[in-house]
């Protein structure tokens, strides 16, 4: 690549280019917030529950067409469904994602040159107001080239750009930091049900924890829980045999 290029990926996929290219060479890495990818049956579940068929629609939108806009799909009679982001993703969409968006540590897109979020609006209790308003993204470049591509859009007169502090952000995006800060319990769990973690070095995992031991203890607990509703067993299985094996002694 020219180094002309950019590359739009999700948080985890940044982290493997910027593995495979240095800071300032190949494309410029462009990513978002990411609180996981909703599997294909979830989204089929959303346009049933609609009243349409997945194998009739032509278009389909998350999202959008507003801030943050409605989940909407497009039939193939002409017909359109759709529901609020709120019902859709909180219902039906979020509670699908993978596991590994469960233990994903990089929702903020550390790795990208520049990043984009929403900066929602949220009730006292901070979660996120869905309401539709005018729409604000946040962006956060993380190396010089990144502020060199936003300062240029901006001069492009593509993008305005304001100043906004982290607090700001970090108060916009409570599940992103609840994630992160109790990322350490759901880890211990994986590993305790033998199955295959990502390492998050310089993420200030082992801090976080040390910081909140209690809420890692409980999140673990649930993690586990979780993983056992989903059929997996302690050490992948290898740990019932043997107790077994004990108590038949
Ligand atoms: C798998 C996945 C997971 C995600 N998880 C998160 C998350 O956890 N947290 C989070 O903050 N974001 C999340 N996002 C959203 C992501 O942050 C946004 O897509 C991104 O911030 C928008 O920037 P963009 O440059 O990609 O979008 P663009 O396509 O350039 O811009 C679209 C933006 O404009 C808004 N818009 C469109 N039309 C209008 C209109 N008429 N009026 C007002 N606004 C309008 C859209 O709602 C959207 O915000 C996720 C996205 C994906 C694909
Ligand atoms: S939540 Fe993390 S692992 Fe899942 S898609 Fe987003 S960046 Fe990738």
């Amino acid at each position: 690549m020219s180094g002309q290029e950019a590359v739009v990926s999700k948080p985890c996929e940044t982290a493997s280019m910027r593995a495979m290219v240095d800071e300032g060479a190949g494309p410029l890495l462009l990513s978002f917030f990411c609180a996981g990818t909703p599997n294909q049956t979830a989204t089929d579940d959303v346009i049933t529950r609609l009243g349409g068929e997945p194998e009739d629609v032509v278009k389909l939108r998350y999202r959008g067409m507003g801030w943050p806009g409605k989940f909407s799909a497009a039939l193939s009679d002409g017909a359109v469904v759709e529901t609020e982001y709120d019902d859709s993703w909180g219902r039906t969409l979020g509670p699908s994602v993978p596991w590994r968006c469960r233990t994903c540590g990089d929702g903020m897109g550390e790795s990208a040159d520049l990043v984009a979020g929403d900066l929602w609006e949220t009730d006292e209790r901070g979660y996120p107001l869905f309401e539709e308003l005018e729409g604000y993204s946040v962006l956060i470049a993380r190396t010089q080239r990144g502020v060199e591509a936003a300062r240029a859009a901006a001069a492009a007169g593509y993008i305005q750009l304001e100043p906004v502090s982290v607090e700001e952000v970090l108060a916009a995006q409570p599940a992103q930091v609840a994630r992160r800060e109790r990322l350490m319990g759901r880890l211990v769990a994986t590993v305790l049900m033998g199955l295959p973690i990502t390492r998050y070095q310089g993420f200030g995992v082992l801090r976080e924890s040390g910081k909140r031991p209690r809420a890692i203890y409980k999140e673990a607990l649930g993690a586990a829980a979780r993983l056992r509703a989903r059929g997996y067993d302690w050490a992948g299985g290898r740990v019932r045999p043997v107790l077994s094996k004990l108590r038949g002694r």
